[in-house]
This record gives structure tokens, C-alpha cells and sequence, in this order.
């Protein structure tokens, strides 16, 4: 399953900049992912929670944004975000399109809180 590697390959990311901040525990992940990557967040978003019930990332939620796909037109240079399976530019129609956005992976940003104040909260 493609997303269960992707999953995999996050919670890695994300273990070692958590190796920088001993003290904390992860809240959330943001994830960008492109509506050209052919990833299924649903599939990503499980993958993600089944992987990290045995590591210290336990509880951490996973959030996906989707990024539309931008392109650029070389007749004209207009730049146009365009729905999936419509690729011509907005602005003359033209079919020799430039992909800008929308097929990138990429981790946003990870939340994080301290540690002892979450064990103080949650006890
Ligand atoms: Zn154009």
C-alpha cells in the first residue's frame, strides 16, 4: 500500500526532529499533499494512526491539506489553478501547460507541546 509507506516515511521525519526537543510530545502533523500526488487521505490519515500506536508519537493526530494543482501556460504565461482532467489555461485555452503545484508531498508543520504539561493535564 503506497500510503502506508508515505505514512512510514513521515513518522520518521518526524521522530528525528522530536530527537531536537526531548522533552515534548507530538499534537499534530500537517501535511500538504497535492491533489496530483494520487495519494488517498483517508488511506494516509489510517496508515498514520496504525504506525504510531507503538512509537512516542501515540496520539498525535495527522492533518492533511490538499493543494490544488497550478499551472503555467507557455503561450501566454497565465498562471491558473485548474480542476483534475481539465488542462488547458483559463485565459487562452492553450494545452502547453506548465505544472506549478500539485503533485508535491511535503510536511507543513509539526505541533508540538511539553511534555510534563500534557502529563499534568491528562492526570
Ligand atoms: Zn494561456
Amino acid at each position: 500500500m503506497h500510503e502506508l509507506s508515505i505514512a512510514d516515511n513521515v513518522i520518521r521525519i518526524v521522530q528525528e526532529q522530536l530527537k531536537q526537543h526531548p522533552s515534548t510530545r507530538v499534537k499534530a502533523v500537517y501535511l500538504q499533499v497535492g491533489v496530483m500526488s494520487n495519494v488517498l487521505a483517508d488511506s494516509l490519515v489510517f496508515g498514520f494512526e496504525t504506525l504510531i500506536q507503538d512509537t512516542d508519537l501515540r496520539g498525535a493526530q495527522l492533518i492533511i491539506r490538499e493543494i490544488p494543482v497550478t499551472v503555467r501556460c507557455r503561450t501566454c504565461s497565465c498562471e491558473s489553478q485548474i480542476e483534475q482532467f481539465q488542462f488547458h489555461c483559463r485565459q487562452c485555452a492553450g494545452e502547453d501547460l506548465e505544472v506549478i503545484s500539485g503533485d508535491e508531498l511535503f510536511i507543513e508543520s509539526i505541533e508540538i507541546e511539553n511534555k510534563a504539561e500534557y502529563e499534568h493535564i491528562d492526570h
